[in-house]
Order: structure tokens, then sequence, then C-alpha cells
């Protein structure tokens, strides 16, 4: 199986003027295609060693699969977190479910905010469902792969690293947290918490 870099699901300058063309156009067609390459090349490189039956760089494959992996699968995520039709707020269980867990949506996105701009460096901040405890949770992530919680599954994702906004608002990461929660597609948010919560089928 060879992966693929998936179309963007909205034109390049959809997301103007909280993100502009040129951001998109670089984020996407180079950035997210050189994790996509370097997930497939990692995979190549493991299969060889396989055959080979020659471990000698097994940890240098297995941090290039986990960081090209997760770069690949969050910049899928992020791409379908907005939307030019995005921001206001969650609706029904989503809504409930934040309005339990972080006390309201007001105090979600000062949450998530505050966590996204503190990630040292180059990150991500994630809200994640978490299966076991049937709750919400805000995970920073370093890098793409570093500080991941098992188990959790992201359901919106933010792009801190540098590529996502330098262009448009240079050393201001606050500034474009703020104009981001005007592309949040939460119509999205909302189909995958549903898909996992099982809100639908137990009828809670
Ligand atoms: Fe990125």
């Amino acid at each position: 199986m060879r992966y693929v870099l998936p179309d963007l699901p909205y034109p390049y300058n959809a997301l103007e003027p909280h993100m502009d063309e040129e951001t998109v156009r670089i984020h996407h067609d180079m950035h997210h295609n050189g994790y996509v390459n370097g997930l497939n090349n990692a995979l190549d490189k493991l299969e060889e060693a396989r055959k080979q039956q020659d471990f000698a760089l097994i940890k240098h494959w297995e941090r290039e699969l986990a960081f090209n992996g997760a770069g690949h699968m969050l910049h899928t995520l992020y791409w379908e977190s907005m939307s030019p039709h995005g921001g206001g707020q969650p609706r029904g269980r989503l809504a409930n479910q934040i309005e339990s867990d972080f006390g309201g949506f007001e105090s979600f996105v000062k949450e998530f905010s505050a966590a996204a701009a503190a990630v040292e460096g180059s990150g991500w901040a994630l809200l994640v469902y978490l299966p076991e405890e049937a709750r919400l949770a805000i995970v920073t992530v370093e890098k793409h792969q570093n500080l991941l919680l098992p188990g959790a599954v992201p359901l919106l994702a933010l792009d801190v690293w540098e590529h996502a906004y330098y262009l448009k608002y240079k050393n201001k990461r606050a500034d474009f947290i703020k104009n981001w929660w005007n592309l949040v597609n939460w119509r999205g948010v909302e189909y995958r918490f549903e898909d996992q919560c099982g809100c639908c089928c137990s009828g809670c």
C-alpha cells in the first residue's frame, strides 16, 4: 500500500482572510506531501530491511515512520478541521460534552488556545476523545509524534509549526490561533465525536 496526499477539501484560497492562499499551498503541496513521501520511504526501507534481515538501521527508520506517519495523519485531520464556512460553536452532544469536560465553550477555547500557544517549538494542539473514560481532553504534541497519548482519538487539530502561519502572522502565533477559530469546521468535529462516543447507538 502506498500513501497518497489527499486533495484539500476546498480551494487554496478558500480560507482567506484568516489563512492566506500561499501558506495553504506551500503547507499542503510541499510540507504535507513531504510527510507522505517520507512515510512511504520509511515503509519501503523497513520492508527492505526485513527481506535482507539487516536491522542495523532499525532505530532510524522507526523514527522516520513515527515522524512522517504522524505528520501525514495530523495534517489530514488539520485540513478537515477547517472550512470556509467554519467558525461558530459546536452543537448537540459535542457541545454538552465540552460543557461537562471543560466548563463551557468559552472556557474550552481559552484552554485550547493557551495550550497551543505554549507548545515549545514545532507541534500541535489536539482535541481528543478518550474512549476508556468517555471524555474529551486537550493534548499538545511536539513535532508530530512526541507526547501523543496512546488510545486518544484526535477530533480537532491545530498545527502550530511556524510553516502554518509565519508568512502572514510572522512571530504572532497567538494572533494566528485567535483567527483560526473562525475556520473551525464544527460539523466535522461533531461527526467524528459521535462516531467515537457511540451516542447515536446508545441514545445517551
Ligand atoms: Fe504543518
